[in-house]
């Protein structure tokens, strides 16, 4: 049976010998304390191993044994959606069921708690299989994460002690809809005239008298563009033009929703998607992908804002 784990010597060395996991296990549940988590390092590596043999293995029988196919089936543009090409939905689809979108997310988020070291070494083995794959999937559980990080820095997630967990997050609705599979992220900086020189984005972000912030500008090459969860860094203030150094100064993040959807399923384009100069465009899905549960493994257990956009 192929597996880009197995078959890898240096990988299983650094996992085996070369990586001191106990402080990073020790981190990751919560100084042994978690409800339901590890209570040693042993049983977590043990995990890890499983969850690498598996990606090891759907890296080498399900994405490699792909790549011209997928190399050769472009996304399309229909009636102003991007549609991924059927290899990419169905492999992306397939690492969502086996719950990959929130490796790294906390347990009591619904992810599997892995540290980021796992993402890493994950990595390594899906861009052996396929590299647009390997960075398709990193817009999903890494945009949640990335909101999960912003939302802890700015004091907007609640923790209990005892045990130690989450209790609640600002960006819970992102979270969710990545970990199920429904949506996912991108980071959305370069624009036509600010590459390398991010300082010189033109992207503006405006608090108006009713408290809503408009943020108007024009990106391009966002990978992954056509996700629901759009960070977008546009300059909220303007800086002091003589100081060479000011430019990355007076920027801010916000998180733009590219549509709606109602309790029903049913999306629409939100008034970023229908107003916008933009590079993507929104894509609309059934909220009704399922999140099946065909693991292998046995487990014990700035200024982010909700913008109307135009
Ligand atoms: C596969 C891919 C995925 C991407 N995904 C994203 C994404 O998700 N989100 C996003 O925001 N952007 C994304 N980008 C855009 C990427 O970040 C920009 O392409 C990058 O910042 C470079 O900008 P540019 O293409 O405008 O080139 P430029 O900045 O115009 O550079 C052109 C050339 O000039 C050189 N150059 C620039 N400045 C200097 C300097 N001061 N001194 C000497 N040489 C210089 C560069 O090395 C380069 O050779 C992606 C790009 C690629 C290729």
């Amino acid at each position: 049976m192929p597996s880009f784990y197995d078959d890898n010597d240096d990988l299983r060395w650094y996992v085996d010998r070369g990586i001191d996991w106990e402080p990073i296990v020790r981190l990751t549940e919560y100084d042994y304390k978690a409800a339901d988590g590890f209570e040693n390092v042993d049983d977590a590596k043990d995990f890890y191993r499983d969850l690498l043999g598996l990606v090891g293995q759907f890296s080498a029988e399900q994405i490699a044994p792909r790549w011209r196919e997928l190399d050769e089936s472009h996304p399309t543009l229909r009636d102003g959606q991007v549609i991924d090409s059927a290899a990419v939905t169905e492999i992306l689809d397939q690492l969502g069921q086996l719950e990959l979108h929130g490796l790294c997310l906390p347990r009591e988020l619904g992810g599997l708690n892995a540290p980021l070291m796992v993402l890493q070494l994950n990595t390594e083995m899906l861009a052996r299989a396929d590299v647009s794959v390997c960075a398709h999937a990193g817009f999903h559980g890494g945009m949640a994460l990335a909101a999960l990080m912003y939302s802890v820095l700015e004091g907007s997630t609640t923790f209990q002690t005892d045990p130690p967990a989450i209790t609640k997050t600002r960006f819970s609705e992102c979270i969710e809809q990545i970990l199920a599979g429904e949506a996912w992220g991108s980071m959305d900086i370069t624009e036509p005239d600010a590459g390398s020189d991010m300082a010189a984005i033109k992207t503006r972000g405006v608090l108006g008298e009713d408290g809503q912030w408009r943020v108007t500008g024009q990106k391009m090459f966002i990978t992954s563009g056509h996700g629901r969860w759009h960070f977008v860094i546009a300059r909220t203030e303007q800086t002091d033009q003589a100081d060479a150094f000011a430019g990355l100064k007076g920027l801010s993040m916000f998180l733009v929703p590219t549509w709606e959807t109602a309790a029903d399923g049913t999306c629409w384009p939100s008034s970023w998607g229908l107003n916008r100069s933009w590079a993507t465009t929104p894509r609309r899905r059934s909220r009704s992908a399922s999140r099946t549960r065909p693991r292998t493994w046995s487990v014990s257990g700035a200024r982010a804002s909700s913008i109307c956009c135009y």
